[in-house]
């Protein structure tokens, strides 16, 4: 019955795998099988190796995130599910299903997101917004968010359009994203206390995000308690 149902649903809202063409979903069982997950980290701030993207103790400090992650490999299946997600119209039910094959991912590592948490999607550029007319981070966020229950606070704000990233070598993209995100002071209240999870699409050297929690980190004392940089991708191939 089940089968006949799925078979029924195919007919009525066609699915066709944005890989092999296959009608049966956005990413087929058979490319599902292609994903590559990160199965080790190296530490965001020092680059050694590290348990599960926890940075190490002697790297944190009041202005860093305490957790980092990133659950695929950019490269196959992955890197061409992404560029289509970002580039073509009308597939963001693509991002659900990456969405929840990344949070199983993360449980399997521990990650425990409590009913307090709130969510922070990296803004993105008014030039690149107006140009795709949408956020990926931010639509990322609200799947996330739906899924443990938890709040998006847009607490960061992007202050001017910078050079795409994937453009640069390591010290130019942290040169700059240097003072690009600031925080929006009135939400210091409702991060207070809170576990904090900053999401983007596709982290490679990290030096957006590190900026970004820097200034999430700099609202206020207290605040917030727990920094997570989460994306759903890790480019270490393009990491210069
Ligand atoms: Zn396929
Ligand atoms: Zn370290």
């Amino acid at each position: 019955m089940e089968n006949l149902l799925r078979a029924l649903e195919l007919c009525v809202f066609p699915k066709h795998c944005l890989l092999c063409g296959a009608n049966e979903n956005y990413i087929c069982h058979a490319c599902e099988g292609g994903i590559r997950y990160v199965l080790t980290y190296s530490c965001v701030i020092c680059k050694g190796p590290c348990f599960d993207g926890f940075i190490h103790t002697n790297c944190t400090s009041a202005q860093t995130p305490n957790r980092f992650l990133a659950a695929f490999e950019y490269k196959g299946v992955i890197k061409e599910a992404l560029i289509s997600a970002k580039y073509k119209k009308k597939i963001f039910d693509l991002y659900g299903l990456l969405v929840d094959l990344a949070c199983e991912y993360f449980e399997s590592i521990g990650l425990e997101i409590g009913a307090d948490a709130i969510i922070v999607p990296i803004p993105s550029g008014k030039r690149k917004y107006k140009k795709r007319t949408f956020n990926h981070a931010l639509i990322i966020a609200n799947l996330f968010a739906k899924k443990y229950g938890v709040k998006v606070v847009p607490a960061l704000i992007k202050l001017k359009d910078t050079p795409s990233q994937s453009l640069l070598n390591r010290k130019e993209r942290k040169r700059n994203v240097k003072g690009v995100f600031a925080a929006v002071p009135r939400f210091a209240q409702e991060i207070k206390g809170k576990d904090i999870v900053v999401i983007d699409d596709i982290v490679t050297t990290g030096a957006t995000m590190l900026s970004a929690c820097k200034e999430l980190r700099k609202l206020g004392k207290n605040a917030p308690r727990y920094v997570y940089g989460i994306s759903l991708a890790y480019d270490s191939l393009n990491r210069k």
